[in-house]
């Protein structure tokens, strides 16, 4: 099969199996590229593991660190005729590097909300492992089912109290045009925190705990988001914010329990990636960031981010610095005062004629395309290849 791009607002339909192959070797070889990890996590369990964040927590320490990783991802599988989804083919990719490279890697697919994929989870932690010293809550999802009502809970990305309008991207046409969204209601509100907030991690956690799969001095990371004010309507103050808001203070329920910084939050930086594309004002932000951020040489992707995280923070000899509300912050490049200053000096005059001069939309468009596998390179996009790959260590008949 000749496979192409179908690009349409923030979803891409179809992605590359080597193109994907080779955007996560490329974070496999930053990895390797850099001092390995001191007091590394050896077993980890990624929540999210196959794209953006969560695969760079799962590169990060078995790369850096020799760790043993499980994955839990929601992907499509490929047919004859439909590629699967980037996450499948990521986690293809990653499974054989860390078979190639002696790693232990164990994937799941499907949904982490359920009780289900807890149990499965933890008999192969117990099979395999034992027990588990890292869990990494990497979950970006519109909807979630709760395991014990069945019910169906909604995310949305809408202002809480008032309209808002702002500047906004579309990404399809390269236009500045004017965005206006009405604030959720409190129901919107209770629903994106029922599945963005906290309540699913902790769900985890406990489980883990009643199984007695995790180890003495165990850690948990969860990631947030802060900014700037430009998007802080949307996105702090925002129905999402308020999910923040609840994963915070699970993490707090959670430290009471098991001790001081064993559950972190971490605000980490402004990047593209399947989530964040879907946020609205986001792009645009993320445009005007990339091109201040390169030009002082500050500009850091999801795997330099965790391997900060890593190397800086959790394994840091007195443990991660902590900001005075009791969070990690690796989104500090991004919110320094130059950097910041910039984007705020460009973001009132931004026009859809001087989008290409004052922002990295070329950059952002570029990302975008790289997490499906597009735009790689060494890749022979006019050649035909072969959607069906497997994730080894997911069985044929098991999803
Ligand atoms: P992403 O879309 O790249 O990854 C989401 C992951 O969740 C994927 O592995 C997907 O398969 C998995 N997933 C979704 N629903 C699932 C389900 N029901 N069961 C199992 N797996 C499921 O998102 P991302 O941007 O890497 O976001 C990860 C976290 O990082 C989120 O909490 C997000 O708020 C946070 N964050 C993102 C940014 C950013 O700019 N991208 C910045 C700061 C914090």
């Amino acid at each position: 099969m000749l496979i192409t791009p179908k690009i349409r607002g923030f979803i891409c339909t179809t992605s590359h199996p080597e193109g994907c192959a080779a955007h996560v070797q490329q974070q496999i070889d930053y990895v390797k590229s850099q001092p390995p990890l001191k007091n590394a996590p050896k077993r980890v369990l990624v929540v999210g593991a196959s794209t953006g964040y969560g695969l760079a927590s799962r590169i990060v320490p078995a790369f850096g660190g020799g760790a043993s990783t499980l994955g839990v991802f929601f992907e499509k599988e490929p047919t004859e005729k439909k590629t699967a989804s980037a996450g499948w083919y990521n986690s293809v990719a990653f499974e054989e590097a860390a078979a190639a490279a002696g790693l232990y890697a164990k994937s799941f697919n499907g949904d982490a909300f359920s009780n289900e994929m807890k149990a499965q989870v933890i008999a192969a932690i117990k099979a395999d492992l034992g027990q588990i010293d890292m869990i990494v809550y990497s979950l970006a999802s519109p909807r979630r089912v709760d395991p014990n009502t069945g019910e169906i809970y909604r995310s949305c990305l809408k202002p809480t109290g008032e309209t808002f309008t702002n500047k906004n991207l579309n990404t399809d046409k390269g236009e500045i045009e004017s965005v206006t969204i009405e604030p959720a209601n409190e129901e919107e509100i209770a629903q994106t925190v029922k599945v963005m907030g906290g309540e699913d991690w902790e769900l985890w956690i406990n489980a883990l705990a009643e199984a007695g799969v995790l180890a003495e001095g165990f850690r948990t990371v969860a990631y947030n988001y802060i900014g700037p004010e430009v998007t802080w309507a949307i996105y702090t103050d925002g129905t999402i914010g308020r999910a923040k808001l609840h994963l915070e203070a699970t993490a707090g329920k959670m430290n009471a329990r098991f001790g001081d910084k064993t559950a972190l939050v971490s605000v980490n930086k402004a990047l593209v990636t399947q989530a964040s594309s879907a946020i609205p004002v986001v792009p645009l932000y993320i445009s005007l960031l990339y091109k201040v951020m390169k030009a002082k040489g500050l500009h850091e992707g999801c795997i330099e981010q965790i391997q900060r995280l890593f190397a800086d923070h959790y394994g840091a000899p007195d443990g991660p610095t902590l900001d005075d509300k009791g969070r990690v912050r690796i989104d500090d490049w991004e919110m320094r005062d130059d950097v910041q200053t910039e984007i705020a000096a460009v973001w009132d005059t931004v026009t859809t004629e001087s989008l290409n001069s004052v922002s990295d939309f070329a950059g952002y468009q570029t990302e975008f395309r790289r997490l499906f596998g597009f735009g790689l390179n060494g890749i022979d996009y006019g050649a035909e290849t072969d959607p069906l790959r497997r994730v080894p260590s997911i069985p044929a008949n098991e999803t």
